[in-house]
């Protein structure tokens, strides 16, 4: 197996969530070639904010054909692109009609207008980070959910903790609760105190699956799964989603566009399998960042994301355009 990478940045158009400034993100694109002649294209995203080993780090392990947990992952994208590539196939199914989420990262940068125009372009969900000005946020909230034409997800990224979670939930309006689909890491996983929550609202676990008995095989107290292929196991995930009768959200990882439709391509297929309950995705972040010659390029279609040009994850011409290097002249 011979692995290229070209490193890039990501240049974020304000801050991302409460945890991250807005500072250029590395990454590298990974051209991997096998034995039998397929070669096959992913992301490699690394967020060390978050645990994960950086950029550098993670491309000399796979000099040394070694992986970790977020490279596998890469692995497994670039070899479901070389398999398709190599039956002449685009990863994209047609006829799964899989909406994505709108992302409002910053409360307080919000235009006038902003929720008619996402409305006007389709969208039925919105995301919104929460964590930095719970009064802005929980003001926002109530907004959107008094508008009747949108559902409301709040990702509070486990920052805070059970007291100052409890103050906002007294912030949002008891007729916004209809219109709330779930609250996603509302604080550092505490078995009891979500439990507390979701007599509430339904809570989505995302980082917090780390901290929860998922890890030990056990349900956590939770109701949705984000499931980012980018970053875990995709069978074992949705077996274990299906086994505790959780439903999932897929999403991206806050990475290049590559990884993103990586990501959409994975919940289009877990969609039409039809054996848990997909929710709209979250694979637009790629548009947080300024656009690139990649993202520039994804058809996009009000909250649909198009099929992209080209066979496996699409873009052909431009990956094969890339000044690839060998991750052995690293
Ligand atoms: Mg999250």
């Amino acid at each position: 197996m011979k692995i290229f990478y070209h490193s890039y940045e990501l240049k974020p158009l304000g801050d991302l969530n409460a945890v991250t400034a807005s500072r250029p993100r590395p990454g590298a694109l990974l051209k991997i070639e096998w034995p039998n002649g397929k070669t096959g294209y992913a992301d490699l995203h690394p967020w060390p904010e978050l645990g994960d080993e950086a950029l550098d780090a993670q491309l000399l392990r796979l000099k040394s054909l070694k992986l970790t947990p977020l490279s596998e992952q890469s692995i497994w994208f670039a070899k479901r692109d070389a398999t398709a590539r190599a039956e002449n196939r685009s990863l994209w199914m047609t006829g799964v009609q899989l909406k994505n989420n709108e992302t409002i990262n910053d409360v307080t940068r919000l235009e006038i207008g902003f929720l008619d125009e996402v409305v006007n372009r389709g969208f039925t969900t919105v995301k919104v980070k929460c964590g930095r000005d719970l009064e802005a946020e929980a003001k926002l909230v109530n907004s959107i959910a008094g508008r009747q034409d949108l559902f409301v997800r709040m990702d509070f990224n486990g920052v805070g903790n059970a007291a100052t979670f409890e103050k906002f939930m007294k912030l949002v309006n008891r007729e916004s609760d209809g219109r709330i689909e779930y609250v996603e890491d509302p604080f550092a996983y505490d078995h009891e105190a979500w439990r507390e929550v979701r007599k509430r609202w339904k809570i989505a676990i995302d980082f917090e699956l780390a901290r929860s008995p998922w890890m030990k095989g056990d349900r956590p107290m939770a109701d949705v799964l984000v499931l980012k292929p980018a970053r875990m196991d995709v069978d074992a995930s949705v077996a274990k989603a299906l086994a505790f009768g959780m439903n999932v959200t897929v999403t991206s990882s806050m990475d290049h566009a590559i990884g993103a439709l990586h990501a959409h391509a994975v919940a289009q297929e877990l969609k039409k399998k039809n054996d848990l309950s997909v929710l709209t995705a979250g694979c637009m972040t790629f548009r947080q960042y300024q656009m690139d010659a990649f993202s520039a390029r994804v058809p996009l279609q009000g909250p649909f994301i198009g099929k992209p040009p080209g066979l496996g994850v699409g873009f052909d011409d431009l990956f094969q355009g890339l000044p690839w290097r060998a991750v052995t002249d690293l």
